[in-house]
């Protein structure tokens, strides 16, 4: 096996985007869609760090839901510690 000489890296995987939902719109396959209870989130912004695409948005303290790259994996309703996020199926479209 060779040795890595010194100053030598072997290349790996890059991200180029934070968000892998950006260019992928969910809305036609999400099952499950979070609702958000304003009245019980304290702001914490949780939610906002965990979600995997990047689509809980705060405006002026207040949580908005991007639903056209939400994916429905529910773990911003998960990990909301004052369960201020719940998911509820969505309707059947026929
Ligand atoms: S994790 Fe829950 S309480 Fe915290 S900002 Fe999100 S919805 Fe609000
Ligand atoms: S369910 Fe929540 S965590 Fe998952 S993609 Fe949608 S907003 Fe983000």
């Amino acid at each position: 096996m060779r040795e890595i000489e010194e100053f030598e890296y072997i290349r790996g995987g890059s991200i180029h985007r934070i968000t892998t939902g950006t260019p992928i719109k969910t809305g036609s396959w999400r099952v499950f869609r979070p609702l958000l209870d304003q009245g019980l989130c304290n702001s914490c912004k949780l939610c906002f760090w965990l979600c995997p695409d990047s689509c809980i948005i705060f405006e002026k303290k207040n949580v908005q839901i991007n639903y056209e790259y939400c994916k429905g994996c529910g773990i911003c309703a998960h990990e909301c510690p004052k369960k201020a996020i719940t998911m509820e199926r969505e309707e059947a479209k026929s």
